[in-house]
């Protein structure tokens, strides 16, 4: 499985801004012909959810 990677509103760098982490229990879902990703920080382990174009969402399956 591809790694993806999101931000995360949890872990913020020196600035407080989110940060990319890497997504961990990815979940691809298809909502209306949107793919999105649900999965957890591997950092923190908070929820995350990210909006994905169909091309990643089938490079996941
Ligand atoms: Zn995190």
């Amino acid at each position: 499985m591809t790694e993806l990677k999101a931000l995360c509103m949890k872990d913020r760098d020196a600035n407080n801004k989110p940060t990319m982490q890497v997504m961990t229990n990815v979940k691809v879902e298809e909502k209306n012909g949107r793919y999105s990703a649900k999965g957890q920080c591997a950092k923190c382990g908070g929820n995350m959810f990210k909006f994905m174009s169909k091309a990643d969402a089938e490079a996941m399956k």
